[in-house]
């Protein structure tokens, strides 16, 4: 009987207790909107696009993952439509900073403009001249959403003019704009030409120094930086190239900051580089690793590749297994076979060079992998990890002015080699 008593006693109490509650929480989640932060509407942030000879990147920068879906519709001349894409990312806003509509008018693209057709989702309408081919995917870390419209008519001929708008100036737009010297030109509205379409030889090189900015790269056991390490070897080679080629270098960065990996390769197809020479130093869980590789883009061909390639793109593993699904499509443009070539010739240069310096230093040959920073390149483009810092030994190496002068010697060394092999470059 007490028994039941108690028992009842509590079912009243527990009973109050929970409706009391009930009501109170929903007060609560009523009153606090914060309550439901994680489920705030992601954000649009930026919008940045680049105009390359054969084809144009946009890229949305989000506040955090997003889903999205986007379709393609024809034009309809009658009344006045162009082909479009168009892209819709529910729970959704865009930020008040990115304009409604941003006129690109590069000969591929009209312009891009945003739409709510409903309340919470947004949606990006890219106006074409005509119908092109087109890829979309996203990277992470910040999260953006990335298409590439490419034209299949052919490029407009015209003086390079190099173009990099951004609206608004945001994330690594200034650090872009300094790259290239100049600034969001208002309005040259033709397309550059393509690299290599009137000419031969190696006018213009990209060197690229890994990481930058808030990201440091691989740390070494002694606290060296990868993004420091790069950065002085970039600078060196620049020197080495210009005065062994005589041609023009051109880093994607001369200081220490952030460039977005998809950026990079932006800024060569930009200018209409010839090569594009990525420069990093490897790191590996074990310590003992150690020895010089070099990278050229491609599916990658075994684990330890795609553990280099989630490394260097800031993903994981199993990205790398998506990645590899884009890249199908992707890699139409890219010059496997002079990429290869190219690799061979650093890989071979580097490994000579070095070895007549130093001791234990091992060739781990040329490998494939897909590398976001090499995506999107239409220029033979390479991946170069000098050594690896994450070794005591060679993260000692690393620092010196002696390796990496050394380093810029055997690369440039293989760049004259890989020209007069191609018969870009007189014999001398
Ligand atoms: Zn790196």
């Amino acid at each position: 009987m007490a028994m039941r008593f108690h028992s009842f006693f509590c079912f009243t109490i527990n009973r109050s207790v929970r409706i009391l509650f009930s009501v109170l929480l929903l007060a609560f989640c009523w009153l606090n909107p914060v309550s439901a932060e994680a489920e705030s509407p992601a954000q649009i942030v930026n919008l940045r696009h680049w105009t390359n000879p054969t084809y144009t990147r946009v890229v949305l920068d989000l506040s955090r993952t997003a889903d999205y879906k986007y379709n393609v519709l024809p034009g309809d001349a009658s009344k006045g439509l162009s082909p479009r894409i168009y892209l819709d990312i529910p729970d959704s806003t865009r930020d008040l900073a990115v304009s409604p509509v941003v006129e690109i008018e590069d000969g591929l693209l009209r312009r891009v403009r945003f739409g709510t057709p409903e309340p919470g989702r947004t949606r990006m309408v890219i106006d074409l001249v005509t119908s092109a081919d087109f890829k979309v995917f996203h990277l992470e870390d910040p999260y953006r959403i990335v298409i590439d419209i490419g034209g299949n008519q052919k490029p407009v001929l015209s003086a390079r003019s190099p173009e990099i708008r951004n609206s608004p100036p945001g994330r690594g737009s200034d650090a872009l704009a300094e790259v290239l010297g100049r600034n969001a030109a208002p309005a040259a509205k033709k397309r550059p030409s393509p690299a290599n379409n009137e000419r031969s030889g190696l006018r213009r090189i990209v060197v690229d120094p890994g990481h930058g900015g808030k990201d440091p790269g691989a740390v070494g056991p002694n606290g060296v930086l990868e993004k420091d390490i790069t950065l002085a070897m970039a600078k060196l080679l620049k020197k080495q190239l210009e005065k062994d080629i005589g041609c023009e270098v051109i880093l994607t960065r001369d200081r220490d900051v952030f460039l977005p990996l998809e950026a990079r390769t932006a800024i060569a197809n930009k200018v209409g580089a010839d090569l594009f020479i990525s420069l990093h130093a490897n790191a590996s869980h074990h310590r003992s690793a150690h020895g010089t590789e070099t990278y050229y883009l491609n599916l990658s061909k075994n684990d330890q590749a795609a553990a280099v390639a989630a490394r260097e793109n800031g993903t994981t593993l199993k990205e790398v297994g998506d990645l590899e699904a884009i890249l199908f499509d992707l890699m139409a443009n890219a010059k496997i076979n002079e990429s290869g070539r190219l690799a061979a010739e650093i890989q071979k240069s580097m490994v000579s060079r070095l070895s007549r310096k130093y001791s234990n230093i091992r060739d781990l040959g040329v490998r494939q992998g897909p590398f976001y920073v090499l995506l999107g390149a239409t220029m033979p483009s390479v991946l170069v990890e000098a050594a690896f810092i994450s070794n005591h030994r060679e993260e000692a190496r690393l620092v010196t002015q002696d390796f990496q002068q050394n380093t810029a010697l055997a690369i440039s060394q293989a760049v004259r080699n890989y020209g007069v092999a191609l018969e870009l470059l007189a014999q001398r």
